[in-house]
This record gives structure tokens, C-alpha cells and sequence, in this order.
């Protein structure tokens, strides 16, 4: 999960404030929800020590946000602000500092997970415009759920506390484009893992081939796969027990959204 085998710090809010999570009794409530996390082996994933509420405000950062959000509301609203400055300025992205890396060697709080399509145009950091340690990110082709990458939203979710999870699809994504193909085609299994993906976007492609009509422009039925794509992940997502436990809890969302690939714009579903 980090350059050279090491695992991430995960910051635990214990080390200065004596176990009182920051945010109250409700985060008390959820770490009982944790114990799945300390049974499976939350020491394995790298609990680290916290930074503790505050003390990295973002060190260095040139869009600072309070250390820990656990308001999904305004979680989102740094990801809106965040895309509107990178749709507008895509050049004015800013690097990171030495502060920032530094201060987040110990622990990290993302705001936000986000699930998103492994294309090479949409990586969530720059398109929302956020710095090292903002953001839990988790990415397959066509943002597929396996279990690998529902347990990496889980950890993000019940143990890092991101209040806020992202689907993020994007226009004209392969993915998505391919198994329209292969539906079309119908070609059989590749014989390669490839398949797989194209086996989960299978049922909201078929959707969307059923929603438009087989002989509607293809770019119309790749965008309406695309959303639909987007939609069957964020509904597997919310439904997912440990992810509903937070939802019921006021603690998460679970919002869609999609790319542009020309204006760079993040529209939420
Ligand atoms: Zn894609």
C-alpha cells in the first residue's frame, strides 16, 4: 500500500487525546463496529500513532482544510472546491512540501475514500485538487468491487474515519466501452483476468443497452453505462453492512459521480 513494501500509517486519535476520539461519543460507538478491524488484523495493516486532532493542520499545504472532517457534508464540499479549482487552473496544481510529507509520516486523515477507474486521466489527487494524505484511494479498471477493494474502502471507511466515499467513473471509460463490445460482439471469455471486469460491468451495461435501445448511438450508450456502472457500485457500496453501519450512524456517504475527460469537471449523481 506504500513505496517499498511498508505499510500505511494509519492514525488511530489515541496518542494525544487518551483514547477520546476527537469527534465525540459517536466515533466511541463506531470503534466497538472496529473490532472486525483489530480481529482480521487491523495491527497487520499498519496501525501507526495518531497525530492527534489538529496538530497537522495540513502542514504546507496550499488549500489547508481542518486536520480531521467528519462532516460528509463538508467533506464533499472540499472535493467540489478542489475540482473547481483544477477544472479552471489545471496548471496551477500545487506540488506538496517537505512539511506536509513530513508532518504526515506518523498518521494520516483522509477526508475522503474514493473508488475510481485506474485510467491514467483520472487520478483523484490532481482532478479534485488535493495534497498527500487527503484522500483514501482505491482504483481498478472501471472501478470494479472485489473483495480486496471493498476491504481497502472498509479500512478507509471504519478505521481512518473518511466520512465521505467516491465512486468516480469517467466519460469514454475502457472498461465500460469493452464490455459494450463484448456484448455486441458476443465474444466469449478472453481466458485472461481481463474478463473479470468485463463480468462486473456486464449487468448496468446490459441496463443501459436496455434503457436506450441496441441501435442508439454508441456514445450515448457508453455515457448511459458509464452512469449506470457508476450507480449498481455506489448502491453495492452503500449496502455493504460495515459501510451501512456508518451511513445509519450520520458518520458516511456514499455519493457517484462522474469525469470529464475535455472539461475536467467532477459531476455528482
Ligand atoms: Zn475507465
Amino acid at each position: 500500500m506504500s513505496r517499498g513494501g511498508t505499510v500505511l500509517p494509519a492514525s488511530t486519535g489515541t496518542s494525544t487525546t487518551g483514547g477520546q476520539a476527537p469527534e465525540g461519543a459517536a466515533s466511541t460507538t463506531r470503534r466497538g463496529a472496529l473490532r472486525w478491524a483489530a480481529a482480521v488484523g487491523g495491527g497487520a495493516l499498519g496501525v501507526g500513532t495518531s497525530l492527534g486532532a489538529g496538530s497537522a493542520q495540513a502542514a504546507g499545504a496550499l488549500h489547508p482544510r481542518p486536520e480531521q472532517v467528519s462532516d460528509p457534508q463538508q467533506a464533499l464540499e472540499l472535493l467540489r472546491a478542489g475540482n473547481a479549482r483544477f477544472a479552471a487552473h489545471p496548471q496551477q496544481h500545487h506540488g506538496t512540501t517537505r512539511a506536509r510529507r513530513e508532518a504526515l509520516a506518523e498518521g494520516q486523515h483522509p477526508f475522503a475514500a474514493v473508488l475510481s477507474c485506474a485510467d491514467s486521466r483520472v487520478p483523484p489527487e490532481l482532478v479534485f485538487d488535493q495534497d498527500l494524505g487527503d484522500l483514501f484511494t482505491v482504483r481498478t479498471a472501471g472501478q470494479v468491487i472485489a473483495a480486496p477493494v471493498l476491504g481497502s474502502v472498509q479500512y478507509g471507511v471504519e478505521h481512518l474515519h473518511t466520512p465521505l466515499v467516491v465512486v468516480l467513473g469517467h466519460e469514454r471509460c475502457g472498461a465500460v466501452k469493452a464490455t459494450l463490445e463484448a456484448i455486441a460482439s458476443g465474444a466469449g471469455p478472453s481466458g485472461t483476468a481481463v474478463d473479470s471486469l468485463i463480468e462486473a460491468i456486464r449487468p448496468p451495461a446490459l441496463a443501459a443497452i436496455e434503457a436506450l435501445g441496441a441501435g442508439a448511438p454508441a456514445e450515448a450508450l457508453l455515457a448511459e453505462a458509464v452512469r449506470r456502472n457508476v450507480l449498481a457500485q455506489v448502491a453495492a457500496l452503500a449496502a455493504d453492512p460495515v459501510l451501512a453501519h456508518a451511513q445509519a450512524g450520520g458518520h458516511l456517504r456514499v455519493v457517484g459521480a462522474t469525469y470529464d475527460l475535455h472539461e475536467g469537471t467532477v459531476t455528482f449523481l
